[in-house]
């Protein structure tokens, strides 16, 4: 109760800081009309006083820098203090119900429900990944699988056709051997070939053994590419959308060929597989067009989810540790400038494409990047009807954005994590410390949501 008595007492500071922001970043002039993030009765309309209470206390909680670094240190010495029953005792309402959708089908219902309510989509994001040296088993790469088609059905069953499902290939194909595969596959001709065999091959063809790779490595990808066919048909079949996210700098060129040949296989009428664009990286509007012009000479759909992305400090960290230069940009403000460009080229190709050949997603929880492709999209007439270019936030965070964008029409998606507390929360950590200039920087966030509580509790 002391929260709530010192979050009313603080109307003067939220005002001054509402007005500050309306009157910079927030609010911003287009032909129709005028769309303000600051709208605090539509972000938090579908929140109860406890869960808006929750939402700013475990977003304050992520503010702190040091909670952020030692996320899993705190969460495993917690455990062992606490023991896992009181642990989840204190997480499950707090941590766990802010960020995840749930651990069965009928938490799962409850929440895509409740976002339904408000004209959000469900992204369901599996906690399912493995980094180089980590190598998995084959059991626990076809149960990863298994894992995957049953998250696909379950997107579908909520959001039925065009509900869209993220996938990280390190989940299903080894990441030392996608290493080995990035390495032999620098050459833009030598990559090209590559996609073109395993496409072949996902579609039905034969697939010739790599000369680089021994007898057990060969088999080793044949596995992994039947794995990566069996999510990319069973995707098709239900028409969703698969997202491949994108991970590490020295993993992503295998990534992209990964995923540019599910491409190849299945996105012959329309965009099924899509690649992720990591707009912190130098080379990102590069690779994009290099990217959009493979999936054109195969002839097939191209989707584009659009990033500033998530390993910022450990990209540095690693290109100062194997002495090579830094990938990624020298600022914010040229992540930005690269982001808004990369966002406009793609829109203007949507158009190009005629529509369907080309869609996106503008995953941002950055106001100004998401006000710029509005204006952009008003200015090319697209509509948001045409469902080629649509809007995505981690659930649990920007709701005014998310909620916002969801009642003017737009298509947007919550990506949520899904799955048992202890299997999710190792995994949010990694996120939390990876995201922490995000959750950092959530302080408008919980100016709007004591607005909320304080309109709600006081009546003003
Ligand atoms: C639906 C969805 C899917 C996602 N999928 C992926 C994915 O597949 N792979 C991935 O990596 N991330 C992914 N993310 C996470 C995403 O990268 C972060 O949410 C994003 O970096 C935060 O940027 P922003 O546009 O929301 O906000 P902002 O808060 O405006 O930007 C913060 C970001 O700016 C960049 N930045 C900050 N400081 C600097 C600096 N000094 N120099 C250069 N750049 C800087 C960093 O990328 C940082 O994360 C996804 C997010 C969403 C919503």
């Amino acid at each position: 109760m002391s929260i709530v008595v010192s979050l009313l007492r603080q109307p003067r500071l939220m005002c001054h800081h509402i007005v500050t922001c309306r009157s910079s970043s927030s609010l911003i002039n287009t032909p129709e009309k005028e769309i303000s993030f600051a709208d605090h009765r539509t972000a938090y309309a579908h929140l109860s006083r406890t869960e808006i209470l929750r939402a700013w206390i475990v977003l304050k909680l992520c503010s702190f820098d040091f909670l952020l670094q030692n996320s899993l240190k705190v969460l495993e010495h917690s455990q062992r203090v606490l023991g896992r029953g009181l642990l989840e005792k204190i997480l499950r309402p707090t941590l766990y119900d802010q960020f995840v959708a749930g651990d069965d089908p009928q938490s799962l219902k409850e929440t895509a429900n409740k976002l339904k309510k408000v004209g959000i989509k469900l992204m369901i994001l599996p906690s399912l990944e493995e980094d180089v040296g980590q190598k998995s088993d084959e059991n626990r790469y076809n149960s990863n699988v298994e894992v995957t088609l049953q998250l696909a059905e379950i997107a579908y069953h909520h959001g039925g056709p065009l509900s869209c499902l993220q996938t990280k290939i390190t989940a299903l194909i080894s990441a030392d051997l996608l290493l080995k595969l990035a390495e032999r596959n620098r050459d833009k001709e030598d990559q090209f070939r590559t996609i073109s065999s395993w496409a072949n091959y996902m579609a039905g063809g034969l697939l010739a053994p790599v000369s680089y790779l021994d007898k057990t490595e060969n088999i080793e990808l044949e596995k992994g590419l039947e794995r990566l066919k069996s999510v990319g048909a069973f995707a098709s079949g239900l028409q969703l959308r698969l997202l491949v996210d994108g991970e590490f700098t020295y993993l992503n060129q295998a990534i992209s060929i990964a995923a540019l040949s599910m491409a190849g296989a299945f996105n012959q009428s329309r965009p099924v597989v899509w690649n992720t664009y990591q707009c912190y990286l130098k080379d990102a509007f590069e690779k994009i067009c290099s990217e959009l012009e493979i999936t054109q000479r195969m002839g097939v759909g191209f989707g584009a989810k659009i990033v500033r992305g998530a390993y910022l400090e450990r990209e540095r960290q690693l290109s100062v540790e194997g002495n090579y230069p830094d990938p990624t940009n020298p600022s914010y403000e040229a992540t930005s400038d690269v982001y808004d460009r990369v966002v406009e080229y793609l829109l203007e190709e949507v158009v190009r494409s005629g529509g369907q050949r080309c869609n996106v997603i503008v995953a941002s929880h950055n106001e100004k990047s998401v006000l710029k492709a509005l204006t952009k999209m008003r200015s090319l007439g697209i509509s948001p009807k045409d469902n080629t270019v649509v809007f995505g936030q981690i659930y649990g965070m920007a709701s005014n954005i998310t909620v916002k964008l969801a009642s003017e029409g737009y298509i947007v998606y919550n990506s949520v994590p899904y799955g048992s507390l202890f299997d999710v929360l190792p995994y949010l950590s990694r996120r939390a410390t990876e995201n922490r200039a995000v959750l950092k920087g959530t302080r408008r966030e919980r100016t709007l949501l004591a607005r909320e509580l304080r309109a709600r509790f006081l009546g003003f």
